[in-house]
């Protein structure tokens, strides 16, 4: 199989190109006020993920095995997590070189969290994905920054359990632009589209991109959360 990033879209870009969103090295000056002899209040800590998001401890109060990473080890990703157990009871494996690649945001393995219940009811026990995080990726086309640069979205490629869907082969005909939903009648295409349909129903991801978004999409679906909740884009 390829390497996954030569096949997708959001192509990695140097690191020395990446624009930085760390947060910035300092902190505006403190305000003098009257009362001099008061100490100024110090300054705020730097940001760090020690101790745990509210989001990765909603994650652990739900018995999922997630880890805070360091954030200083991935400056661009808000809450950077390892997943080292199942998500609402679907593994998900890591199928590439690149560790790095299997980190993401906290957000992202809270909406894989939430979409354990949907898989399972397709009697998926574990889910390969290409890549989450890809620092500095960004979309082939238009050149916008990609999820995958925070960790927010992740390439699903096959799914496993009483059934083996392949999305390269399951996902049946192919129509480049045309919304996958709702899904077609043809018995082979069914199961892979009705799960594709029933992850967008539940509203849970803003971006759910299939082979019928573009080629580089063949193999995978790409499943991204993104800060505004009020729309889902879905191809
Ligand atoms: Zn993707």
């Amino acid at each position: 199989m390829a390497e996954p990033d030569e096949a997708h879209p959001e192509a990695v870009i140097s690191p020395s190109t990446v624009p930085s969103t760390s947060e910035p090295k300092e902190y505006p000056p403190l305000t003098r006020t009257a009362t001099a002899l008061v100490a100024p209040a110090p300054a705020p800590a730097a940001p760090s993920n020690r101790g745990g998001s509210r989001c990765l401890k909603r994650l652990q109060v739900q018995g999922a095995d997630v880890k805070a990473l360091p954030k200083k080890d991935y400056p661009d990703v808000a809450d950077p997590v390892a997943v080292e157990g199942p998500l609402g009871g679907v593994r998900y494996h890591y199928r590439g070189k690149r560790e790095v690649h299997a980190v993401m945001d906290c957000s992202l393995a809270a909406a894989l969290l939430r979409a354990g219940p949907i898989l399972k009811r397709f009697g998926i026990e574990k889910v390969i994905h290409y890549s989450a995080l890809r620092p500095g990726a960004r979309v082939a086309r238009s050149g916008r920054i990609s999820g995958h640069a925070s960790g927010k979205a992740i390439d699903l490629g096959e799914f496993l359990g009483k059934t083996h869907l392949k999305v390269e082969k399951d996902f049946g005909v192919v129509r480049r632009g045309a919304p996958p939903c709702p899904p077609p009648k043809t018995a082979r295409e069914l199961p892979l589209r009705q799960l594709v349909c029933a992850l967008a129903d539940a509203n849970l991801f803003q971006v759910l991109l299939t082979p019928n978004y573009n080629a580089d999409h063949r193999d995978h679906l790409h499943l991204e959360v993104t800060a505004s909740t009020a729309s889902t884009y879905l191809r």
